[in-house]
């Protein structure tokens, strides 16, 4: 696995048996955990379904096998024969297939299948087998839009209404267009219709949670409308050390997915625990950051708005915002004075590393609207040092390395030529005769 190449590693034999994409029947990337096969060959279907057997029969404790594609998009064989189903349609074959002899070896044992890159839009022709009651339906909307809840009704654009063609799909802007795959799915699902949401909130955008998010304010909406699309609970797909600067909305995550929602007392409550006897210092910081985060538009993208976050803040506005978290370091300073054992010393030093985060994130934007461009580059660096070396302080609450993932890029967005908007030229005014 890893990045090496993995393209040494096919026969002839093997290479048969992989997607044909662009004419070529290559690993995709040269990595066989994004390559499709060619899945109208049974030998295809029936290599891939085997060791999912062989699996189960090793691992009888397994409750929920998932039960996957490739992790790429647009990558699905465009040979003649398969092009005769849709990509979805093949998966449905093989769980038809598969389904019936899992439940021989493992009578219990449940396959997870989903929805998500290749297979958003549903099979067209086949069906799954009413007595595929084994398996339990994902929805993985990883396009989705963070800044409004999952079934927000007027966040991005419905779906086109022609299924695109094959490898040329393209994720839908915004949860409108997200959630009409779920309902495309849903009257398709076997048996009662089992099913649960894979959401991201704790893989990338976690990073930025107060910042350009509040998660702690959208899961619980996310989750109840989760419900009320009929999804039987949540997986979280991310980190497991998403503990940064609070806990508070993994907390809510879990009480939610308990049926035992969070109301403020509880949250208060949390913050007397962790942060000890100043605690309301540490609440109202966090509802300063949150009052004065942004709120970027969907038009650029889920990716893109991360990376270019700045530009949805004014001058006024970031220059404002540095001086208030300048201004936050004495007071969270002092309210830590009362932390009486580790565990609070611990949550006030996280707070304090989060300021300091927002601080060189808000001093970038501050930079930006100055137009120094490149001491905003310089200041982005300085964010990725100190990232890097005071990660032993925070490595067990917040995942460094995915931090960087994001942050990272900026030091090179802000190298880069900045290109002036395109200047639409005004229409001529109408010649006199
Ligand atoms: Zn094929
Ligand atoms: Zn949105």
């Amino acid at each position: 696995m890893g990045g090496a190449n993995q393209e040494d590693e096919l026969t002839e034999e093997t290479r048969r048996l992989i997607a044909q994409v662009g004419g070529k029947r290559e690993l995709w990337h040269g990595r066989g955990v994004v390559t499709e096969l060619c899945n109208s060959k049974p030998e295809a279907r029936e290599r891939f379904i085997r060791p999912i057997l062989e699996y189960a029969e090793r691992h009888p404790e397994v409750d929920a096998l998932h039960v996957w594609l490739s992790d790429g998009s647009n990558n699905t064989c465009e040979c003649e024969d398969c092009r005769r189903l849709t990509h979805s349609d093949w998966y449905a074959t093989i769980l038809n297939d598969l389904s019936p002899r899992l439940r021989q070896i493992s009578p219990n044992m449940r396959v997870v299948f989903l929805c998500y890159l290749n297979t958003l839009w549903p099979p067209e022709e086949v069906r799954l087998a009413p007595g595929c009651d084994n398996l339990v339906f994902m929805f993985a909307p990883s396009g989705r839009c963070y800044q409004h809840r999952l079934g927000a009704p007027d966040c991005g654009q419905p779906l086109p209404p022609e299924r695109p063609p094959v490898n040329q799909v393209t994720m839908p802007q915004g949860n409108v267009g997200n959630m009409a795959f779920l309902q495309r799915w849903r009257p398709l699902l076997p048996g009662d219709g089992d099913s649960f949401l894979f959401d991201y909130h704790f893989c990338w955008d976690w990073v930025l949670d107060h910042i350009i998010y509040d998660f702690a304010e959208l899961l619980p909406g996310d989750l109840e409308d989760a419900a009320a699309l009929g999804l039987g609970g949540m997986m979280c797909c991310g980190t497991q050390r998403c503990f940064y600067p609070l806990s508070l909305p993994m907390l809510r995550v879990a009480r939610s997915l308990a049926g035992r929602p969070c109301d403020e007392e509880q949250e208060r409550e949390y913050f007397r625990i962790a942060m000890g006897a100043e605690w309301e210092r540490a609440w109202d910081f966090i509802q300063g950051v949150d009052e004065r985060r942004v709120h970027p538009e969907w038009k650029q993208g889920r990716w893109e708005a991360p990376r270019l976050w700045w530009e949805w803040t004014t001058a006024e506005h970031a220059a404002a915002t540095v001086a208030w978290l300048d201004q936050q370091k004495a007071v969270l300073e002092e309210a830590g004075q009362s932390a009486e054992n580790d565990r609070e010393r611990q949550a006030w030093a996280l707070l304090q590393h989060f300021r300091e985060f927002a601080g060189f994130a808000w001093r970038v934007a501050d930079a930006v609207h100055r137009g120094e461009r490149d001491s905003a580059r310089q200041i982005a660096e300085e964010m990725v040092v100190f990232l890097l070396r005071t990660e032993p302080e925070v490595h067990r609450f917040a995942d460094t390395g995915l931090q960087l993932s994001v942050v990272k890029r900026w030091p090179e967005v802000l190298a880069e030529e900045q290109v002036e908007p395109a200047v639409e030229t005004p229409p001529l005014p109408p010649q006199e005769a």
